[in-house]
């Protein structure tokens, strides 16, 4: 039996900030401002509240200014694209965040492409994920983009690994596998209709799971000594837990993210690295 390295995200993070926060610093005082991101909230979410809040924390960590912009439940999309506007032309913010989800009257997509690509630190507008997906990255989507930095802190090395992405979603999967694709990995993308996904998996030396169902995979869908990155986040009586049975793993797996304290810190520090990013600075 061989001891399961845990990917610590919550450590690498930290560490991270840690870096970021000098280099911040050092920006806020050669430039006379720090770095800024405007944080949009329309209506009273309570889940979105709390990442809001997170964010805002995160940033005061790391130096980074944040303006909090809450608008009542009845705004329009006209006077969303109108405060987005605003925001864009705003010398004193770098990165504008539309906290989702949006009310269910408003567009979200239209609301994300009104951001301009220079201020979207998520990486998630079209004119972002074009660069990314031509291979002139601006900033990276925040969740895959961390999944890579954890890899590469543990030295994980993904060149000419198999590597299987489960779930095509424009925020997780397809820049995922984008991102792997470009450190050299053979990427396989699985979704909701592959067949037999388990067969899929097993061939894997890297997994990343980012379905949403809690705990759909177990030992059974992975070869031994398979590395995991489980990015599934799902809340209920004894706190988080992710996609994967990790339970069933330890001693199975080369390595995994727990869940808490993998993937998901990790997320938070991408944005404020991508924000002082499109805010000039080097990281
Ligand atoms: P999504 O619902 O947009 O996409 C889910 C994907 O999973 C789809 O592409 C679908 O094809 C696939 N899928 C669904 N059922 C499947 C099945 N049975 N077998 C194989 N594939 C299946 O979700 P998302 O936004 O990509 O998020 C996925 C998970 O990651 C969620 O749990 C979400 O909460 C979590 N998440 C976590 C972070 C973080 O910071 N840790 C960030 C974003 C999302």
């Amino acid at each position: 039996m061989t001891n399961t390295l845990i990917l610590d995200g919550k450590a690498v993070a930290q560490a991270r900030r840690a870096i970021l926060r000098e280099k911040v610093a050092e920006f806020t005082k050669t430039k006379g401002r720090a770095p800024g991101l405007a944080v949009v909230i329309v209506g009273h979410d309570p889940a979105s509240q709390i990442y809001v809040k997170n964010k805002i924390k995160a940033c005061a960590e790391a130096g980074i200014e944040s303006f909090h912009l809450e608008k009542p439940a009845t705004l329009t999309q006209a006077d969303l694209h109108k405060a987005i506007d605003e925001l864009n032309a705003r010398t004193d913010v770098d990165g504008i965040l539309v906290q989702l989800p949006l009310p269910k009257h408003l567009n979200e997509t239209e609301a994300l492409e009104r951001i301009r690509g220079e201020k979207d630190p998520d990486g998630l507008t079209s004119a972002n994920l074009g660069l990314l997906f031509s291979g002139r990255t601006r900033v990276a989507p925040c969740t895959p983009f961390g999944v890579m930095k954890i890899f590469e802190h543990y030295k994980i090395d993904v060149a000419g690994k198999n590597a299987v992405v489960i779930g095509r979603s424009n925020i997780v999967g397809k820049p995922m596998a984008q991102l792997l694709l470009q450190a050299n990995a053979t990427v396989t993308m699985a979704h909701s209709k592959t067949h037999d996904l388990e067969a899929v998996t097993r061939e894997a030396d890297i997994v990343v799971v980012a379905v949403g169902q809690r705990h759909l995979l177990g030992k059974s869908a992975f070869k031994k000594g398979v590395v995991i990155a489980d990015v599934g986040m799902h809340r209920g009586e004894k706190g988080l837990c992710g996609d994967v049975r990790l339970d069933e793993l330890h001693g199975w797996a080369q390595a995994m993210t727990p869940v808490p304290g993998g993937v998901g810190p990790m997320t938070i520090q991408m944005l404020l690295e991508n924000t002082f990013r499109l805010a000039g600075g080097k990281i």
